[in-house]
């Protein structure tokens, strides 16, 4: 394998996460249960509903009763849970996997702290970072969209933004990344009110933890990717067009947080109310059109086969077959439509 990182001919580091696996761990764990092929996830991308459509092995029939809407009225359990390991076995060698260790190893010490373990409010909805910090910020993300732009095919950036990112990751170099324009949003999750415990002032559990997303967004200009408690944005062009992203950038400070050619870096903070709007805007819709797509599909070519609606665990045992098909993601409504034919077949 040639490395994509040194570009020489080296044996393969195996499960290499693409983005910060300690930072974007905590979301993915569905229910704050790290257990494997219980989620049902989807892909962001609201203008084709049939592509890109994933649901995990393992899905409950309580699980889609509460996407489907019907037994619970906790609009924030109905969001589905991203699973995906974002990770890969044959793009980096073991020294080059090093080097990714020592830049997160750097954000982790330095940087992390004034994001995870601060105190915000109305008065402090933003970060400042000196140069220093600032250029330790800049590599550690900007690493994240180099290296979903080997690992991800949906996701590409200009060749020479690429190769630009890979020397300066490859050497361990810090300096002259102000010229990429970066944001970095960062979203406070703290638990609601009702899940503290009023004497402790202890959560009761890590439920809210697991509320945000990670996930690579569609398109470019700037290209999007959810981490967790971190939305972070770029662009690999000068000319800025204003996206508002379901009011992750405002215009009055969009210039601001992309800090380019900014010695110093400026980070907004969401509040946690702030947070969950957000979050609630962009996931809602595709959401709730795609199980609603998919759930009212089975059951209207169950209906029409056997005259009546079928229960939740015909539902449930339909998604985990489709979970199971090598390339349920590139389904069209034809390859749904037979392989919804053909699961039926089997029935009774
Ligand atoms: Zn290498």
């Amino acid at each position: 394998m040639i490395c994509s990182l040194c570009k020489l001919e080296k044996a393969p580091r195996k499960n290499t996460h693409y983005l910060t696996d300690s930072i974007i761990r905590t979301a993915l764990n569905e229910d704050g249960v790290n257990e494997r092929d219980k989620g049902i996830y989807f892909e962001i991308n609201p203008d084709n509903l049939f592509s890109e459509m994933k649901f995990q092995r393992g899905a409950s029939p309580e699980k889609l009763e509460e996407l489907l809407g019907r037994a619970t009225n906790d609009e924030e359990n109905q969001q589905s849970r991203r699973k995906i390991e974002f990770s890969v076995n044959d793009k980096f060698c073991k020294e080059c996997e090093d080097k990714f260790g020592l830049i997160e190893v750097n954000f982790n010490e330095k940087i992390l702290k004034y994001y995870r373990e601060q105190k915000f409010s109305t008065e402090i909805d933003y970060i400042k970072f000196d140069v220093n910090e600032s250029k330790i910020v800049r590599l550690f993300f900007l690493m994240q969209f180099w290296r979903t732009s080997i690992c991800n095919d949906t996701f590409t950036i200009l060749p020479d933004v690429t190769e630009f990112l890979r020397t300066k990751i490859l050497n361990l170099e810090y300096e002259d990344l102000e010229c990429i324009p970066l944001s970095v949003t960062y979203l406070e999750t703290l638990p609601d009110e009702e899940d503290i415990n009023v004497v402790t002032r202890e959560p009761f559990n890590e439920l809210y933890k697991g509320t945000n997303h990670v996930s690579v967004v569609e398109g470019s200009n700037p290209y999007i990717i959810l981490m967790n408690d971190f939305v972070i944005q770029m662009y690999d062009t000068n000319r800025l067009i204003f996206e508002s992203f379901y009011g992750l950038n405002q215009v009055g400070t969009f210039a601001i947080f992309f800090n380019h050619n900014k010695d110093e870096f400026m980070s907004p903070i969401f509040l946690n109310n702030k947070r969950k709007e957000f979050i609630n805007a962009f996931t809602k819709p595709v959401a709730k059109l795609k199980i609603a797509q998919s759930v009212e599909f089975i059951c209207l070519q169950f209906e029409q086969k056997f005259g009546t609606k079928p229960d939740l665990n015909t539902i449930a045992k339909y998604m985990d077959e489709l979970a199971n098909v090598k390339q349920t993601n590139k389904f069209s409504v034809e390859q749904l439509t037979k392989f919804t034919n053909d699961f039926l077949e089997k029935l009774y």
